[in-house]
């Protein structure tokens, strides 16, 4: 498993296997997710893969209408927003992704703090298919 490479790439091919794996760097600690090459903190290139659990928080969101063609198709747009949030996993690390289980019609509804977990949403078609990851609310 460590031989995988640190970045986006490696990171998309655990999320098809279900699996979301970060970096964490041997020399300090500092966890990345998604994954590394390089530390943000101390610049050590000595990296580790860890799993993450999946559950953290909503700390910030915002509602999107314009939405990139994969999933325009889904019917998302101008009339049926959906949201993208910044979540603060319970390992530390804050990371984009979309808001599922949300109305992104009442955004006003939403609040910051709500406990989210991951799931895997797929996208794109055929021979293509990937996975990306969402949060829902954990209730
Ligand atoms: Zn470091």
């Amino acid at each position: 498993m460590n031989e995988r490479p640190f970045n986006d790439h490696s990171y998309e091919q655990f999320l098809n296997e279900g699996k979301i794996m970060g970096s964490k760097c041997q020399k300090c600690g500092a966890l990345s997710l998604p994954p590394r090459p390089i530390c943000m903190s101390c610049f050590s290139s000595q990296m580790e893969w860890v799993p993450f659990e999946g559950q953290g928080k909503l700390a910030a969101f915002t509602s999107i209408v314009v939405a990139p063609p994969y999933m325009a198709k889904e019917g998302f747009g101008r009339n049926n927003p959906y949201i993208v949030g910044v979540v603060e996993l319970q390992e530390g690390p804050k990371i984009v992704a979309r808001i599922t289980g949300v109305d992104a019609r009442k955004p006003e509804q939403i609040k910051i703090g709500l406990p989210l977990r991951a799931e895997f949403l797929p996208k794109g078609e055929g021979g293509s298919r990937q996975t990306s990851l969402a949060f829902s609310p954990s209730r």
